[in-house]
């Protein structure tokens, strides 16, 4: 079984690169919207879809990368066999959108037209040449994909991705934690060390708030509102960037620490929207739960996930129950009389939880997981959307048992 691995890195394209990209991008809508078209004419007048060959004749002359003009033509088939299916079953649905250049804004090569150079200092991509790229993680793997990506910020980005045969999973001798997830604190861990949330957020997030005003005031459509809008996305951009490198250092550094690391489950949104609002999405959560959980396989630890009702009403130590607001920030048991600060017992909770409750985990959810995650290879899925759906198979194997 291979396991298939993405990553993201700079790139630094030089203007005349920069200039080629972004004209691809237009080509590569361009012949989306061609393609749509005369599936649309087809389908009307024969009920029938493009073939192969149809697609082919078109993209000769779209200007683009052979390899890049198949991938929309294998994108857009796709879509249209996703709208007979529903139509099939009953569902409405209609054809896929034309789009606008807006809605453009990467480009695939799913096998060739690339290499990276030798001192993995430049990415050569056809036709563009070679980009520099800063490559800051070593790759696990046969380079099999790219994807070049323009984000909100006009920063392009390299997404490749890799296949590697499923190493032997080691062992690890670490201690066994619990983690309370939090808002104040990104967590409490079950040995009282405290994880504080990374700096510099905050900085950013208030500058999020004043940027959105005049984002919100401005007329739709104007050069004003253009120039907010984009000056958001890049401070949007700057936050998810400063989290996913915390939660990446966060997340290697525990998983090669702990044999066992136990979180609740938050995989139920209802529950943890019920509990905590909104501000769930912006702490990251999820995201970190994904890296802890791929990180382990290799790391030979674990990831438990438990049920998370009345972690912080439970008593650690006597386990009677005692109701607190959300400012009480100490537990104190009017049982046993233990007083500890209410993260560091929630926390313990979460330990407990797992330890007491041996699931092992089944052959079958393991062959699961790395099926899940090889069944994303060729949409070209970044990382962390590969590993939210083997987080998510591993919350129901663990339901289930
Ligand atoms: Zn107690």
């Amino acid at each position: 079984m291979n396991i298939i691995r993405s990553y993201k890195f700079r790139l630094y394209p030089n203007r005349t690169q920069a200039k080629g990209m972004q004209t691809h991008l237009w080509l590569s809508k361009n012949l989306w919207n061609d393609g749509l078209e005369l599936a649309k004419q087809l389908y009307t007048n024969y009920q029938k879809f493009p073939t192969r060959s149809t697609y082919q004749e078109i993209s000769k002359n779209s200007g683009l990368h052979s390899q890049v003009a198949q991938n929309v033509f294998i994108r857009l088939d796709l879509a249209l066999k996703a709208k007979i299916r529903r139509k099939k079953a009953g569902l409405k649905g209609g054809f896929p959108r034309f789009k606008s250049i807006d809605r453009v804004k990467s480009l695939h090569y799913p096998q060739s037209g690339f290499c990276l150079k030798t001192d993995e200092r430049k990415l050569k991509v056809s036709p563009f040449g070679e980009i520099n790229i800063k490559k800051h993680r070593e790759l696990e793997g046969t380079i099999k994909t790219l994807t070049l990506k323009r984000e909100a910020s006009d920063k392009w980005y390299a997404i490749l991705t890799t296949e590697a045969e499923a190493k032997p999973v080691l062992k690890n001798n670490g201690s066994q934690i619990g983690m309370d997830l939090g808002l104040m604190n990104f967590a409490v861990l079950s040995d009282a060390t405290i994880i504080k949330n990374p700096r510099h957020l905050k900085r950013h997030q208030d500058n999020i708030r004043a940027k959105q005003k005049p984002l919100s005031r401005a007329k739709l459509g104007s050069s004003n509102r253009k120039k907010a809008k984009k000056s958001l996305a890049i401070v949007h951009e700057k936050v998810r960037n400063i989290r996913r490198d915390f939660l990446h250092k966060l997340s290697r550094r525990l998983v090669h620490s702990h044999s066992l690391i136990a979180l609740e489950d938050l995989a139920s949104q209802e529950m943890a929207e019920k509990n905590y609002g909104k501000s769930i999405n912006d702490a990251g959560w999820n995201e970190f739960i994904s890296m802890l959980s791929y990180k382990a396989e290799s790391a030979g630890s674990r990831v438990i996930l438990v049920n998370p009702e009345n972690t912080t009403k439970e008593c650690s130590r006597c386990s009677i129950m005692t109701d607190k607001e959300l400012s009480e920030r100490q537990h104190n048991c009017p049982s046993c009389g233990l007083s500890m600060d209410r993260d560091l017992n929630a926390a313990i909770n979460i330990l407990n939880r797992a330890t007491l409750r041996t699931v092992p985990r089944s052959q079958d959810s393991r062959e699961q997981k790395l099926t899940a995650t090889a069944g994303i290879a060729g949409s070209n899925a970044c990382e962390d959307e590969a590993i939210v759906s083997s987080v998510k198979q591993e919350a129901h194997a663990f339901r289930r048992g």
